[in-house]
């Protein structure tokens, strides 16, 4: 079974031909997040440029589902992985990728992507973003679908990238179902972090509610051990310490520029910021802005995350206090005091990683983080 992944979009694309595949140059990695970057990547498979009304290009990678999920999990674990954490990531990776495939081949709307209850007025913006934003293609290269970076890291680690394919091998074909409804495949979720307890689908996405989404806890991912930790960042990615427990602190001012910059609104002076609902772990879906020329309602968790900060706060879970800004400012600052990295639903990567370090196999570890799923083989 084939794939196409939209790999980038740009004014011109540059690639060349490469005795491994096809080398695109200059792809921009982690877009909006704080390791955005651009870097050449080598893909193999085949590369079609196609032109967009607009003018502009994009570069479409077509490729099999199971060479795909190599890579993919290649580009989010690293050669230190334990096989079983691999395991786990390779099927709710499969799993994530196929269901909209297999849901639309049994003629269903796939049900995540249902807008209902989407509303954006100068009150209320509670929006949230799903994968049928892409047309041409079934999922993008960047962390918005899953990072995909093609065989660039497979090439440059030889032992991860083996270990990766053992565990494709192992878990070949499999995808969780849910079982109460018909053995519809899962649509598994998962982030680095939920900070001590998972997060219901409903309150990151369209409000529809999983049974095997049930919001459960996480002893595990109260971790500063690097060993485990280097299971599941990259490089790039350790260049955040601070997950489990974290703070940003802002000055008024300063707060009060990122959220008329980020959500393009003018609140003025940021007079509150008001938690109005929030999920089973801690995660706020509406936050109330309330300014000294506009007050709003802004959800769900990412789009609070994206208002909140330059790039993307770790999450939503987070609490708000002011503190003191000195006797010489009389506007005191903003301090979040947060939970977790990600939006906490499905699987924690972080305490996966954990599981597996302290000898559950991959079949426990979907089972804790996906309550009521099956294994089951569909292609
Ligand atoms: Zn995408
Ligand atoms: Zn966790």
């Amino acid at each position: 079974m084939n794939i196409k992944v939209g790999i980038m979009t740009a004014p011109h694309i540059s690639c060349e031909q490469h005795p491994n595949g096809v080398l695109l140059h200059d792809v921009r990695i982690g877009i909006g997040f704080h390791w955005d970057r651009t870097e050449d990547q080598l893909f193999e498979g085949t590369m079609e440029i196609r032109r967009n009304p607009d003018g502009s290009e994009t570069a479409i990678n077509t490729l099999d589902v199971e060479d795909y999920l190599s890579s993919v999990i290649t580009s989010e674990m690293s050669a230190t992985s334990s096989l079983e954490l691999l395991k786990a990531h390779a099927v709710i990776s499969r799993s994530w990728l196929l269901r909209p495939i297999m849901e639309k081949a049994k003629s269903k709307e796939p049900r995540a992507n249902s807008r209902e209850g989407y509303t954006d007025t100068s009150e209320r913006r509670i929006v949230w973003y799903e994968r049928d934003a892409h047309v041409g293609f079934d999922v993008c290269a960047d962390d918005h679908c899953q990072r995909y970076e093609g065989i660039t890291r497979r090439d440059a680690h030889p032992e991860a990238a083996e270990r990766v394919r053992q565990a494709v091998e192992a878990t070949r074909g499999m995808v969780l179902v849910d079982p109460t409804d018909n053995d519809a495949v899962c649509d598994t979720r998962f982030y680095k972090s939920c900070g001590g307890r998972t997060e219901l689908f409903e309150n990151a996405w369209a409000p529809h509610h999983y049974r095997y989404l049930e919001s459960v806890e996480c002893p595990y991912c109260n971790t500063r051990d690097a060993r485990v930790l280097s299971q599941v960042l990259n490089n790039y990615d350790q260049e955040t310490q601070d997950f489990y427990r974290w703070t940003v602190r802002y000055t008024a001012d300063e707060l009060a520029n990122i959220i008329r910059d980020r959500s393009g609104i003018d609140f003025g002076d940021i007079l509150e910021l008001k938690p109005l609902k929030r999920g089973p772990s801690g995660r706020i879906y509406e936050l109330e802005i309330v300014g000294t020329k506009h007050r709003m309602v802004v959800g769900k968790e990412l789009e609070i995350r994206k208002w909140l900060s330059r790039s993307h706060l770790y999450s939503s879970a987070f609490d708000v206090e002011r503190v003191s800004a000195g006797d010489t400012n009389p506007k005191q600052d903003f301090l979040l005091r947060g939970r977790g990295w990600g939006h906490g639903v499905g699987l924690c990567q972080i305490g996966a990683a954990v599981m597996a370090d302290q000898g559950f196999t991959y079949t426990q570890i979907l089972a804790h983080y996906f309550p009521g799923s099956q294994l089951k083989k569909v292609i």
